[in-house]
């Protein structure tokens, strides 16, 4: 089977049409003519013939990708014409002639490549992940990924739970005949402790790499006309919600993505939290916002500076004092926050006096802000703060310390452990093990690692990777 792949459709300066399969010989002789003089991985520049009407279709580039050193692991080839459709629907017209050639499949092509064992699971998603990365920070960290930084840690852990279930093996078949030391047996639990510690540490990761690959959730809450939706439109500096002086303008969730810094945001504008309305449409809106709050990775916390100074001034409360009072004066379960990174914002310094604002300033851990007065002293510092919370959030993905970036990879690894877990606790190495239950029991640990970069066909799994991946690959 061969396939033919379009990458990107429509007008541009250069398409490439990529063929991959035993019949890529073939299809290279019959646009080019003879394919024996070309070096692999060079590009030549060429005639591009139809094989039926011997017409000249376009002049381009053709490189040639013999397997097993190609991105498929197959034999196949690339060529570069010039990006009209009339250009690209013609040649492909000349490539079906071709006898066993047709359009691939989305996502086709990576399909071979981990049919053919050139990349795994992890890759082929991360590859996914580069070609939807939308920030520089989700660039990064999805070319990591792809170039195998995950499916390296993946591997090592997969390889040592083999050695062990072999060792286990070795150990219940041969014990008494071969004089096997019970010290196996005291090696393999150590070895499996430390295993399950350093899965511990890898899932201990605070989402991080979700963070960045799904965007941070950031919600802005507060009181009635606090400035909410100002804030906003500030930051994204355009006009997504709607600002009046009339308290409940915003009753609907207003979300907005946005690059922040490289980090993507997904923000999300929310009705003004209080408790005394009836208006059915404001009350529905305050219910969605307490609703988009249990989902937020950040809630940016607004208030109004001259209230907050009031409070801290007169009141003589701390920060956190604040805080925690104006969360319930805004009818909010304190409680069911405790785990939300909540950052307190002080809008409208624009109305204190220069004394007040000074006061305000020094307190430590407060954001200020003005956004009727976007002056840039105050909105630097503001955004600059803000990236910091970002980065925090989100981390630094590296080589060595690649982050978990599905949901998927984090429940197979829970469940790794459990497995060992209970083969641990069932286990000890004065027992002899008790044979195929032991030995199975590990084996479920190793199918869990297994499940993760698709050593094993679960085709479920597959099916869901691939489908999901159908841009350019
Ligand atoms: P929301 O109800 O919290 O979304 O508040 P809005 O963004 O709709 O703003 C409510 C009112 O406060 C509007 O009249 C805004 O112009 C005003 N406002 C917002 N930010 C500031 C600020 O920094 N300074 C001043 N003086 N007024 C502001
Ligand atoms: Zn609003």
């Amino acid at each position: 089977m061969n396939g033919v792949k379009l990458s990107g459709y429509g007008k541009c300066g250069v398409s490439v049409i990529r063929v991959s399969g035993p019949r890529t010989r073939h299809a290279m002789e019959a646009i080019i003519g003879s394919r024996r003089e070309l070096k692999a991985r060079y590009a030549y520049l060429k005639s591009f013939n139809h094989p039926k009407t011997k017409e000249v279709i376009d002049k381009g580039l053709v490189l040639w990708f013999p397997g097993p050193a190609s991105f498929t692991g197959e034999d196949s080839c690339e060529f570069q014409v010039h990006g009209s459709l009339a250009v690209v629907a013609a040649m492909l017209d000349a490539l079906g002639t071709v006898e066993g050639l047709r359009p691939a499949a989305a996502g086709e092509f990576t399909k071979r490549a981990f049919y053919g064992g050139k990349i795994d699971l992890t890759e082929v998603e991360g590859l996914a992940d580069l070609i939807h990365s939308e920030t520089e920070a989700q660039r990064k960290q999805a070319l990591l990924q792809s170039s195998g930084a995950l499916s390296r840690v993946y591997d090592s852990w997969r390889r040592r739970l083999i050695r062990c279930s072999a060792h286990l093996e070795a150990y219940i078949d041969f014990a008494e005949e071969e004089n096997i030391e019970d010290d196996v047996v005291l090696q393999l639990s150590k070895e499996l402790r430390r295993i399950i510690s350093e899965i511990r540490n890898h899932l201990n990761d605070q989402r991080q790499g979700e963070l960045l690959r799904n965007g941070v959730r950031t919600t802005i809450i507060g009181a009635p006309n606090v400035g909410k939706s100002s804030l906003l439109n500030m930051i994204c500096q355009r006009e997504i919600a709607i600002v009046t002086p009339i308290a409940g303008t915003t009753r609907d969730i207003i979300e907005s993505t946005h690059n922040f810094g490289g980090y993507p945001v997904i923000f999300a504008d929310t009705a003004g939290l209080h408790k005394n309305t009836d208006d059915i449409v404001e009350l529905k809106g305050i219910g969605k916002a307490k609703e988009c709050l249990q989902n937020a990775d950040l809630i940016l916390l607004l208030t109004d500076a001259r209230e907050l100074l009031k409070n801290i001034t007169t009141l003589k409360c701390s920060l956190h004092e604040y805080q925690v009072a104006y969360l319930k004066q805004l009818d909010l379960d304190v409680n069911s926050l405790v785990d939300k990174r909540i950052q307190l914002i002080a809008n409208k310094i624009d109305l204190l006096s220069p004394e007040e604002l000074q006061k305000l300033m020094k307190i430590y851990n407060l954001f200020c802000i003005s956004c009727k007065q976007p002056k840039a002293d105050v909105v630097n510092p503001f955004l600059k703060g803000f990236e910091g919370i970002l980065r925090e959030l989100c981390g630094q993905p590296t080589a060595e310390h690649p982050r978990i970036t599905h949901e998927r990879y984090r429940q197979q690894l829970e469940r790794c452990i459990e497995h060992i877990n209970i083969f641990l606790d069932e286990y000890a190495p004065d027992i002899f093990p008790d044979t195929a239950i032991s030995a199975q029991k590990l084996r479920n640990a190793l199918k869990c690692i297994e499940r993760i970069t698709g050593h094993v066909s679960s085709d479920d799994i597959l099916d869901v990777v691939f489908k999901d991946f159908c841009i350019g690959k």
